[in-house]
């Protein structure tokens, strides 16, 4: 069991002197917010100090004063997370990079751009886009940091022909638990270079090291973009056509899948039908949308061909081009998905589980049927070009302590089937401290020590981020 010492008057007084009165704040003047993510069923804890940090020189000697006195510190980007990741379990220091938020330079050359943790994903989007380049990872919510994405190694909708955040990372500045500054990384195409240290800070939830500072690569962004909405029976036909998709050559960015209840929770959410209920005369009951990029007409214009002739060989109902006019509607009502469940629903939790492609609609199914067994309301929808699904279990009549315990039986079962399907238990949203003991049961207990052993060489007083992804308090 972790033991931890108090935050005194006087080591407040010390951090203070490190970032100024204006930005530690302490009691009543810590907004409720920063004692949570966005999935407060996780459970909410205040911490005693919030710092919001400006520098690497700013963190580092707070951890240097959060060691040497044993103070728990637990780093927090947008607060957008979906597993309790940035919530101070043992209270603490929250330390906030939400003002380390600048761009600071474009290496055109190599392709790369140098930030700080606290960039918003939408203001580097923006930002690259505006010098001809794309920043390709594209989680749904916009308003989560660079630093937070990298740290649970965030995916999103371009992961099918981009890859995942951890892509696109070259180098790192990192704080270790220490208050020591460690970079790795270099801005090169290729390492061989002993072990990636890079690789390990990716997806590690501020539990090793608080990045400062990140040098992202990007690439050229493509010059036109093209949708399409293809409507199925059902969702076993729809999951049936990804493959196909993808081996005929038409290299999508993206290929989405929902079912009908979603669409019509978003449809009454948003006040717009973007995908159509009925096609042909036929209820459609799931739709594939499938994002192809090209660089001139012709190029997308043959994507829609080959797109066309997997719909017909897979019994789709028709092939919708979502034309500009429709563009908006149907992406703000695919962004629209989860707070559409939130708005429907009093409470829920949920899984990101990823399994390979072809298990999809026989999981679906198998969650289904352990739903309705529960009596418990299911919503999911996801990525079906990498196999990651977001289900939601749902209650509107429970109360927080009867829906733990009914919906935990539904939970189990379900990482129960993943794993028996080759699945993993997060494909973006990371483990925090809501999938520990998934993930422990997932990977077996000689990787989870080891886990467990790296954790302790780089933090072995366990102050950084306790109780989260393999630490025990
Ligand atoms: C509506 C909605 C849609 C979403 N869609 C997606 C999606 O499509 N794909 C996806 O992957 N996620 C998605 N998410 C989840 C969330 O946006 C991501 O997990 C995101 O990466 C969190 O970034 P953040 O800045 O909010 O991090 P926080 O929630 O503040 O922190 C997340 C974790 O990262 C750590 N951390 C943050 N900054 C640093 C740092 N500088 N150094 C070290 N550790 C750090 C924290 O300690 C914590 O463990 C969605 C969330 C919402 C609410």
């Amino acid at each position: 069991m972790a033991e931890y010492n108090k935050l005194t008057p006087e080591l407040i007084e010390q951090l203070k002197a490190i970032v100024g009165d204006a930005r530690c704040l302490t009691g009543d003047a810590i907004g409720e917010d920063y004692s949570r993510d966005e999935m407060p069923l996780y459970g909410k804890h205040m911490p005693d100090a919030l710092v919001f940090v400006k520098s690497t020189e700013e963190v580092s000697k707070i951890m240097k004063l959060a060691s040497a006195n044993k103070i728990p510190v637990t780093v927090r980007g947008s607060g957008t997370g979906l597993v309790g990741g940035c919530v101070p379990l043992c209270g603490g220091i929250v330390l906030c990079t939400s003002q380390m938020n600048e761009i600071l330079s474009y290496d055109l050359n190599n392709l790369a751009v140098h930030i700080q943790p606290g960039v918003l994903l939408q203001t580097l989007a923006a930002d690259a886009l505006a010098h001809g380049l794309m920043y390709p990872p594209d989680p749904g919510e916009k308003t989560g940091t660079v630093g937070g994405n990298v740290s649970t190694n965030a995916g999103g909708m371009r992961a099918v022909k981009y890859g995942t955040t951890r892509d696109y990372v070259l180098a790192l500045t990192v704080v270790l638990p220490s208050g020591e500054v460690m970079e790795i990384g270099k801005t090169v195409c290729k390492t061989s270079s002993g072990y990636s240290l890079v690789h390990l800070m990716i997806g590690s939830e501020g539990t090793l090291g608080i990045i400062t500072e990140l040098t992202m690569k990007l690439v050229p962004a493509p010059k036109m973009d093209m949708s399409f909405i293809v409507p199925y029976a059902d969702v076993a036909s729809a999951i049936a056509a990804v493959p196909k998709v993808k081996l005929a050559g038409l290299d999508p960015q993206s290929i989405e899948f929902m079912e009908r209840d979603i669409v019509d929770s978003s449809a009454a959410f948003t006040g717009e039908e973007a995908f159509p209920p009925v096609v042909n005369g036929m209820e459609a009951g799931a739709y594939i949308l499938v994002t192809c990029v090209g660089d001139n007409e012709e190029q997308l214009e043959q994507k829609m061909f080959g797109l066309a002739e997997v719909a017909e060989e897979t019994g789709a109902y028709d092939v919708l081009v979502v034309d500009s006019s429709r563009k908006e509607k149907v992406w703000a009502a695919r962004s629209a998905f989860l707070t559409a469940i939130e708005a429907d629903t009093k409470i829920m939790d949920e899984m990101d589980v990823v399994v390979p492609v072809e298990r999809i609609a026989d999981f679906l199914n198998y969650v289904h049927e352990v739903g309705d067994e529960h009596k418990m309301r299911i919503r999911s929808f996801g990525h079906a070009g990498d196999g990651n699904l977001h289900i939601y279990v749902c209650s509107n009549e429970m109360e927080r302590e009867e829906f733990l315990e009914k919906s935990k039986p539904v939970m189990d079962a379900c990482y129960a089937k993943c794993k028996e399907f080759g699945g993993q238990v997060s494909g973006e949203h990371a483990i925090g401290h809501a999938k520990k003991e998934y993930l422990r049961d997932s990977v077996g207990e000689t990787a989870y020590g080891l886990m467990g052993a790296i954790k302790k060489v780089f933090d072995p007083d366990g102050i950084l981020n306790p109780g989260k992804v393999c630490h025990d308090i």
